[in-house]
């Protein structure tokens, strides 16, 4: 069977894609798929509560948290965020990698301040920058949680006092517990731990959304999608419906705790292969080391192309580093049993035997 360590889009839970099957062509007794039901039906509307209701059990959202499921991914965020939050003054970002750049890209082309107050970019972003003056006055602070290029994490979150705090957590939401009340905003495209691309996840504290200038395009705009829950227009209704039944998947083996000892355990099983000797070396820096993607090195890119090649014929596909990194990255998401771990630590201990 082939074991997925692609990045992301990512692999999803056998048991979601059987769910997603069965009810294929005849969802709820209603005849059709619920691809094909109107967004403003009975059927779908329960499907975005649910959604909803499900997020908020597991990452436990207090109720003065909006959730919208929004479209134009992670991505659009880098934009949404200044134009809504920061309409004046300036916003603090740290720079951990090439998502974080994008997002102040973004905010630096909106044209208000922008200070970059840490980078990692010295050292190819291979740490989590922990060195850095939160300004009292910037509207936000922006950080990445998880750097899915560079397979950096951040292990606790910065304390920004009362600036709230943004997290793009795209490529660690739902793999770990988190207090959501310690955040202003939380945001994070669907398709490395939550489901299938095309949709992004938002929380966001509702005094915050009261920023945005009245002078914004209504689809840029969080108050539209607030009010319309989430259906302002036509949302991608299939991948709302995987969001929920990856839900009940997350729920079914016993929510985020649950999740995040496996996630640990996973991550310990690679890790502690990579350490063994220097045959492998981990690319982030120990402190640093993120639990979803696990980046390291053999000895030339030769050797690397090879690991790829042969992992590639024992069907473990997706190996292959960032272009901007190299080497080999392993995306060991949520949804990555701990059994396809092992299969790739036991050819790692073969590989290095051989060479
Ligand atoms: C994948 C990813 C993105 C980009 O998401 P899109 O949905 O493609 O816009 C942004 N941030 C992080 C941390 C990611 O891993």
């Amino acid at each position: 069977m082939t074991i997925n360590f692609n990045a992301g889009p990512a692999g999803i839970a056998a048991q979601v894609l059987e769910k997603a099957q069965a009810e294929l062509l005849n969802y709820a007794g209603s005849g059709i798929s619920i691809m094909e039901a109107s967004h403003r039906g009975d059927d779908f509307q329960a499907v975005i509560d649910a959604a909803e209701a499900g997020l908020r059990r597991l990452i436990n959202i207090p109720d003065d948290y909006e959730v919208l499921f929004l479209q134009g991914g992670a991505s659009t965020q880098f934009a949404m965020i200044p134009m809504n939050l920061r309409p004046d003054g300036s916003a603090d970002y740290i720079d951990s990698g090439a998502w974080s750049s994008k997002a102040i890209k973004e905010a630096k082309i909106l044209g208000q301040g922008t200070e970059v107050i840490a980078s990692s970019k010295d050292a190819n972003y291979n740490y989590i920058p922990a060195d850095f003056t939160v300004n009292p006055d910037a509207k936000y602070l922006h950080v990445t949680s998880n750097n899915t290029i560079f397979g950096t994490q951040f292990a606790a979150y910065p304390d920004s006092g009362d600036v709230p705090l943004i997290a793009d957590m795209s490529s660690d939401i739902m793999s770990r517990e988190i207090d959501v009340s310690k955040f202003g905003m939380i945001y994070a495209g669907a398709q490395k731990n939550m489901g299938p691309s095309g949709i992004t996840l938002v929380i966001l504290r509702k005094d915050l959304a009261e920023r945005a200038p009245d002078n914004l395009p209504s689809m840029l705009n969080y108050t539209t999608h607030i009010a319309a829950g989430s259906m302002y227009n036509t949302p991608p209704t299939f991948a709302i419906y995987l969001i929920k039944l990856v839900c009940e998947w997350v729920e079914s083996l016993g929510g985020i705790a649950a999740i995040e000892k496996m996630n640990n355990e996973k991550a310990a099983l690679l890790y502690s292969e990579i350490d063994s000797d220097d045959f492998y070396t981990g690319s982030a820096q120990e402190g640093s080391r993120s639990k979803m993607n696990v980046c390291f090195n053999l000895a030339n890119e030769e050797l690397e192309a090879a690991f790829i090649k042969e992992a590639t014929e024992l069907v473990m596909i997706g190996l292959k580093g960032h272009r901007s990194v190299g080497g080999i990255r392993a995306s060991i998401y949520n949804a990555m049993p701990i059994e396809g771990v092992e299969e790739l630590v036991d050819f790692m201990k073969i590989f290095r035997e051989k060479n």
